[in-house]
């Protein structure tokens, strides 16, 4: 079910945790709430699930306006980051608690059904104390869609686990959203988690929505420094605006540094109404950069953004390497370089031109803080 947030906000005392929010998530989309400790995502949850009262603003569930309504008349379900199991009931029993309280007679099949989605079945006579976390995790998943909600909010709810399992969960948790085809508000600092899993992903700071897409839009096409820097190696380079090549919808900049000017396109730019002269930081992102040592650099195709560097650090990470390189316009840039041969890697101080394509640059406004 589509949720309207309507000038939603929270205030305790003189604190404002929300500021006033308008947001669309849209029916049968994994969506995600992501941002640091102190946010305001958590409220916002709350809010939806009716456990937090707004200050002000309207929730609506598809034409329905629940904000006033009792958090057991919503017909949503929050699975918590503790999953608050009851320790003296079996699984199946765990499953079976919400529709035993409406009074269900039979919930036999509907038990089963839902240990299945959540691959447990064989496990339904144990006690919660006989299982791992991930299997925990998943009783709680499954105690929580039985009821059938329209949607189903996650509070950090992989918050508990190791890397290993997390990573496996939220594959996990994906593949279930898409089975049941309900709608997941999904609460979590951890960026690559709401890139792994969410359709749309809403990055708040501060109690406000700082910019709001796709996982890859919001990768390529920051808005703003918060979110460059959040998601992920941002390499802001320090540039000043010469040409706006309004006919190639393109932006040209100068850099220290640069070889020739820097291009970027105009729709990457997010310095509003920028123009000749305007400073901006110039963003690409490290595994989008390539290397070449300083005496082939005439072997480096035409077209493409060119800086010269000298290597720091080189780090062998298994999937790639990492260099850490020092340039005028950016004292510490990222690079990331997949498939190179251990005897052909770079070494510390050496001469290098960093090249990549125009169409992988992004500007943010440099008079932002
Ligand atoms: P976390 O990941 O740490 O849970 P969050 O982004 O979910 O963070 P919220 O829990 O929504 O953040 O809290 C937002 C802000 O509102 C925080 O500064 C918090 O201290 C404050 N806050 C939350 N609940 C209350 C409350 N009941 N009374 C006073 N302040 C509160």
């Amino acid at each position: 079910m589509t949720i309207t947030l309507s000038g939603l906000s929270k205030t305790f005392g003189d604190f404002t945790a929300v500021h006033p929010l308008d947001l669309t998530i849209p029916e049968g989309s994994f969506f995600a709430l992501l941002g640091a400790s102190g946010c305001g995502k958590t409220t916002t949850l709350r809010m939806i699930a009716g456990l937090e009262e707004p200050t002000a603003g309207r929730i609506l569930l598809g034409e329905e306006d629940i904000t006033r309504l009792p958090p057991h008349k919503r017909p949503v379900n929050t699975v918590f980051q503790n999953y608050a199991l009851f320790p003296h009931l079996d699984i199946q029993e765990n499953v079976a608690f919400g529709l035993r309280r409406r009074g269900v007679k039979s919930v036999k099949k509907q038990v089963e059904e839902m240990l299945d989605l959540v691959q447990l079945g064989e496990l339904a006579r144990r006690k919660p104390a006989q299982l791992s976390g991930g299997q925990q995790q998943r009783v709680a998943l499954a105690r929580a869609l039985i009821n059938r909600p329209r949607v189903l909010l996650l509070d950090e709810p992989l918050g508990a686990l190791d890397l290993k399992l997390r990573r496996q969960m939220q594959l996990e948790l994906k593949r279930i959203q898409t089975e049941v085809g309900i709608t997941f508000v999904h609460v979590t600092h951890d960026q690559e988690e709401a890139m792994t899993m969410a359709d749309r992903v809403a990055v708040m700071y501060g109690g406000r929505v700082e910019q709001l897409g796709e996982p890859a839009e919001l990768y390529e096409n920051p808005r703003s420094t918060f979110v460059a820097n959040f998601l992920g190696t941002s390499n802001l380079i320090e540039a000043e605006i010469t040409t706006v090549d309004a006919e190639a919808d393109e932006l040209q900049v100068k850099a220290p540094g640069a070889d020739g000017t820097l291009r970027l396109p105009a729709a990457r730019c997010a310095a509003e109404g920028a123009g000749t002269g305007d400073r901006v930081l110039v963003g690409v992102r490290p595994e989008k950069i390539s290397l070449t040592h300083k005496e082939d650099a005439g072997g480096v195709p035409e077209g493409r953004n060119r800086l010269t560097g000298r290597i720091r650090d080189a780090s062998y990470l298994g999937v790639s390497l990492q260099y850490v390189i020092d340039t005028p316009a950016c004292p510490e840039l990222t690079v990331y370089e997949q498939n190179v041969e251990r005897d052909t890697r770079l070494a510390p101080g050496a001469e290098v031109v960093l090249h990549w394509q125009p169409s992988h640059s992004f500007a943010l406004d440099a008079s932002q803080d």
